[in-house]
C-alpha cells in the first residue's frame, strides 16, 4: 500500500511519500535507543510538563489539524475537533496522574523477612506502536501519553493513508519540549515491521488494527519474546430488553453505529432486540438511521462522511451483497450512491443467518445487523456468538438482567444504558480475537513498564 494522503470524499491524491530506506530506519532506531537512555532519567514532573505542552499545542491548532485529519480519512470536521479535544484531555490526564500511577507500591516486608519490600515501575525502553487510521490522533495518543509519561520512547508506524497526521504527531512532541527522538514517526510499509520489531533495540510493541495485522505482529513479538498489546477488531452487541427506554436506545444505537462514518472498533454492530419490543425499537432505529445526512465531511450538517478507503467500502459492499444474496432483508440503505468519493449510506439489515459473512465478521461501515431474540438467554447467546470480544452494550432497567449481562457478556467492556466509549479514566481492551492487554488508566501505563520487585534485607 502506497504511503499517501488521498481525500476519501473526492478520491483526489493530496500527497505521496516514499517509505524510509533501511538505512533511514537504522538511523531512527539508533536515535531511539540513544534517547531512551537519556529519557528514562528524566523526572516525572518534566515528562508531565511535556504532555501538558502537547495538549496546549493541540488546543491551539485544533482547526488546522482537524482539517488535515478530515482531508486524509474523511471523518466529519466536528468529529476531528472532538477527537483532538479528547487527545488534549488524555495528555493532561496522564500528566496529572502519572506520578501517582508510577509510585512505588509497598509490599508486606515483614512477611518476606525484609526490612523493606516494594514494587517499582520502570520503563521498558523503545516501544513500537503500529496504529490504524480510524482515530488517527486518539489511537496514537492513548498509547503515547502513558508510555512517554512512564519514561519509554515511542516509534510510530501509522496507517499508510494518514501520513500527514503521522508526521504531525512527531512534530507535536518535539515542539512540546520532549527530547528530540523521544517520539519518532517511521513512514514505513507494513512489510518493514517484522525486521523493526525483531531489532534488539525495540523492547515491546502495541498494535491497534485488524485481526490479520494483530496476528502478524503478535507472531513476530512472540518469536522475539517481546511484550505486545493487541487492540483488534470488534463486532459489539447492542442488546435491547423490554424495560429499556426505547427512544433513548434507538438514538444511541444510531450514534453508536454511525459515529466516525461507521468505522469504530467499539461501534455497536449487531443489534439484538427482545421480541416484545422488536417492532417498536426497529421502527424508531430505522427512522433515526434514515435521518443521518451523508455527504461532505467538512459541511457542519453532515453526520456521515465517506469511508476512509476504496477497499474499505468494497469490503462493506461485499458483506451486504453476500447477506442479501443469501436472503437477508434490507430495511434501510444498502445502495452505493453515484458520484465521486467512497460514501456508503446508513443501512439496516434483518434476517441474518449463520451462512452469511455478516453473522460472524466485523462490518467497518454504517451497517447495522439486527436480530430478534426470544428471551434474555437467546440475547446473551447471540451477543457472544462472534469470535470477537471487545465492547458490549445492554439496555434494560432490570437489576437482575444488568447483573447477568455484566457477568455473561464475553467482552472487555460492558456499557449499560449508555454508549460504549473510551475514556482515559476507564480501562480499554478486549478478549477473544479482539486481542489482549489494556490501554488507558493505570493499567494501560503499566503494560509497558518493568514491574521490578525490590527486597531489602
Ligand atoms: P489494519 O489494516 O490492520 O491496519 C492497522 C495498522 O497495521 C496499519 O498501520 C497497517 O499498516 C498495519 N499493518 C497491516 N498489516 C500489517 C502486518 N502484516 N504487519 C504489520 N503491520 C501491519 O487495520 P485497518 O483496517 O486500517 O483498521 C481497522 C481495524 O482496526 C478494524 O478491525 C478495527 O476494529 C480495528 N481497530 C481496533 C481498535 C481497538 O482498540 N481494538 C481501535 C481501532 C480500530 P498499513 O496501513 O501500511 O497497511
Amino acid at each position: 500500500m502506497a504511503i499517501a494522503s488521498i481525500n476519501p470524499a473526492t478520491g483526489e491524491l493530496l500527497e505521496e511519500f516514499d517509505a524510509l530506506t533501511d538505512a533511514e530506519v537504522e538511523s531512527r532506531l539508533a536515535t531511539a535507543a540513544r534517547v531512551a537512555v537519556e529519557y528514562r532519567g528524566t523526572d516525572v514532573a518534566q515528562r508531565a510538563h511535556g504532555l501538558r505542552s502537547a495538549a496546549d499545542i493541540l488546543d491551539a491548532e485544533v482547526d488546522t489539524l482537524a482539517g488535515t485529519m478530515t482531508a486524509e480519512m474523511g471523518k466529519t470536521l466536528s468529529a476531528s475537533k472532538a477527537e483532538i479535544a479528547k487527545c488534549a484531555k488524555g495528555l493532561r490526564f496522564y500528566a496529572d496522574h502519572g506520578a501517582d500511577f508510577l509510585a512505588d507500591e509497598a509490599a508486606d516486608a515483614g512477611a518476606v523477612g525484609a526490612s523493606r519490600a516494594f514494587h517499582r515501575y520502570q520503563p521498558l525502553g523503545v516501544v513500537l506502536a503500529v496504529m490504524p487510521w480510524n482515530f488517527p490522533l486518539w489511537q496514537v495518543i492513548r498509547f503515547a501519553a502513558p508510555s512517554l509519561m512512564a519514561g519509554n520512547v515511542g516509534l510510530l508506524k501509522h496507517a499508510s493513508n494518514v501520513p500527514r497526521t503521522a508526521l504531525y504527531l512527531e512534530d507535536l512532541f518535539t515542539r512540546a519540549g520532549l527530547p528530540k527522538g523521544a517520539f519518532q514517526t517511521l513512514l514505513v510499509s507494513s512489510s518493514q515491521i517484522e525486521a523493526i520489531l525483531q531489532d534488539s533495540r525495540v523492547a515491546a510493541a502495541t498494535l491497534t488494527g485488524s485481526e490479520g495485522a494483530g496476528r502478524a505482529v503478535g507472531r513476530t513479538a512472540g518469536e522475539a519474546l517481546k511484550k505486545v498489546v493487541l487492540e483488534l477488531g470488534g463486532s459489539d452487541p447492542f442488546v435491547v430488553l423490554p424495560s429499556a427506554d426505547l427512544e433513548k436506545a434507538a438514538q444511541t444505537a444510531t450514534t453508536a453505529r454511525c459515529q466516525n462514518n461507521g468505522q469504530s472498533c467499539i461501534a455497536a454492530k449487531r443489534f439484538i432486540v427482545h421480541q416484545d419490543v422488536y417492532d417498536d425499537f426497529i421502527a424508531k432505529f430505522v427512522a433515526r438511521m434514515g435521518e443521518q445526512k451523508v455527504g461532505d465531511p467538512t459541511d457542519e450538517s453532515t453526520a456521515v462522511g465517506p469511508l476512509a478507503t476504496e477497499q474499505g467500502r468494497q469490503d462493506v459492499i461485499d458483506l451486504v451483497d453476500d447477506a442479501v444474496a443469501k436472503g437477508a432483508e434490507v430495511l434501510l440503505g444498502g445502495t452505493v450512491p453515484d458520484g465521486p468519493g467512497w460514501f456508503y449510506p446508513p443501512t439496516v439489515i434483518a434476517g441474518i443467518t449463520e451462512e452469511m459473512d455478516l453473522y460472524a465478521e466485523e462490518v467497518f461501515g454504517p451497517v447495522a445487523a439486527v436480530y430478534k431474540a426470544a428471551d434474555l438467554d437467546e440475547a446473551v447467546r447471540l451477543a457472544n456468538v462472534t469470535r470477537f470480544g471487545l465492547g458490549s452494550n445492554v439496555w434494560t432497567t432490570d437489576p437482575d438482567e444488568i447483573e447477568r449481562c455484566i457477568d455473561d457478556f464475553e467482552a472487555g467492556q460492558v456499557f449499560v444504558n449508555g454508549m460504549t466509549t473510551s475514556y482515559p479514566e476507564l480501562a480499554f481492551g478486549g478478549v477473544k480475537d479482539s486481542g489482549h492487554g489494556r490501554e488507558l488508566t493505570r493499567h494501560g501505563m503499566h503494560e509497558f513498564c518493568n514491574l521490578k520487585t525490590v527486597w531489602v534485607g
